[in-house]
């Protein structure tokens, strides 16, 4: 029998900073400060710091810290925000909640991160933001797209919901544009105890409105500049938060030598298409999504051997019925596509045992999937 190996697993980290997240809990417990405040603002530095960036503005999601920095940037009805197809939905709500249209671009074959050279032919005079994912872990192809962008004109907003402490070309993730986002649900990279995101950015002004924008555009107390909304951090979790953040270059370093191991022990798997990192980037693994055509009797053979696995994402944004008055019709994205039909995301979290990246290749090793029919 297999050893049991679950997709993520959290209270095994509970279990090792246990001391230091109780003490922190029990400190904002005893402060009472619950909305904002002093916790708020020290994580706030740190993550900064973290970022090697100016500002951090913390914010109750991920999901809100798009939405933010979109609103910051003056995004509004009218405009259009360019980002891709292959991404958790929040990137693509956050920029319709801003009245603007989502146009999608798609992404590349060897990273699943937006395909710079179909950028320029996407951009138009209402294009007001692009929206690059760093998805799984790894930066997109930030160069080649900040320089379009500046050519136009055009502010670029990193989704780094997935890439905390990530780099491209040595710097880290969050410090490459204009304004970028963080996500801090449970099972990310840094994860809080509840929901928290944060916008960082280097530019006074964007963060300014950012923190107004968190607290129903007040600039100062009773004095609302414009419209804003309640989209604060809470206290609870800027405490763990900062709690956690000493850990995470080592919790991301075990992620990479997880990565490494799967690597190793699948580089001969038949019909499997191991994760790609581009030169000058680094990836943090928050997701390790290996390829295959056979991906479904795949993931149902591990099922069947106790092993968890997920789906990130098996339907494309452009093909989702939330999106359908957008108009695009199947064959738009092919790549998106084709990568939603094949990729598939192992255990992966810091405290994953060898012994269990070994039961886990195994049982992919054992299972040569049965091919299913492919228009590639
Ligand atoms: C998690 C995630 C989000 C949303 O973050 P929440 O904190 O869940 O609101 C946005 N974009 C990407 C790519 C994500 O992975």
């Amino acid at each position: 029998m297999n050893t049991p190996v679950p997709f993520l697993d959290l209270k095994a980290q509970y279990r090792t900073i246990r001391a230091e997240i109780d003490a922190a809990l029990n400190e904002v417990v005893e402060s009472t400060a619950f909305a904002g405040g002093p916790f708020v603002e020290r994580f706030e530095e740190q993550f900064a710091a973290y970022c090697q960036c100016d500002h951090a503005v913390g914010t109750g999601s991920g999901t809100d810290a798009l939405w933010l920095a979109l609103l910051a940037l003056d995004v509004k009805p009218g405009d259009e925000v360019i980002t891709v197809p292959l991404t958790f939905i929040a990137t693509a709500e956050a920029i319709h909640f801003t009245g603007a249209r989502p146009v999608f671009v798609d992404v590349d074959e060897m990273t699943c991160t937006m395909d710079s050279a179909k950028l320029n032919a996407a951009i138009t005079p209402r294009t007001k933001a692009i929206v690059p994912v760093h998805l799984y872990g790894q930066p997109a192809d930030m160069i080649p797209i900040l320089e379009i962008a500046e050519r136009h004109g055009i502010p670029v907003v990193e989704d780094a919901c997935q890439a905390h402490g990530a780099r491209y070309a040595g710097r880290r993730a969050g410090s490459l544009g204009d304004a970028a986002c963080f996500s801090f649900y449970p099972g990310k990279n840094l994860g809080a105890y509840g929901e928290a995101g944060a916008v960082v950015t280097g530019n006074a002004e964007i963060a300014e409105r950012v923190r107004a924008f968190r607290d129903h555009g007040q600039i100062r107390k009773n004095h609302h500049q414009f419209i804003g909304w309640n989209a604060r951090m809470d206290g609870i979790q800027a405490a763990v938060l900062g709690a956690k953040l000493p850990h995470l270059d080592q919790w991301n370093e075990q992620r990479q030598a997880i990565a490494r191991h799967y690597n190793r022990l699948l580089e001969n798997a038949t019909d499997v298409v191991l994760p790609q990192v581009a030169v000058n980037r680094e990836s943090v693994f928050h997701l390790y999504a290996i390829r295959s055509r056979g991906r479904d009797a795949l993931a149902a053979a591990l099922r069947a051997e106790d092993i968890h696995c997920g789906i990130h994402y098996p339907v494309p944004l452009h093909l989702q019925p939330a999106f359908a008055h957008l108009g695009y019709l199947r064959g738009a994205f092919p790549i998106a596509e084709r990568c939603a039909d094949q990729v598939l995301s192992l255990p992966m979290y810091p405290e994953l045992r060898p012994e269990q990246i070994e039961s886990v290749a195994k049982a992919l090793t054992s299972h040569p999937s049965p091919l299913t029919p492919t228009t590639t």
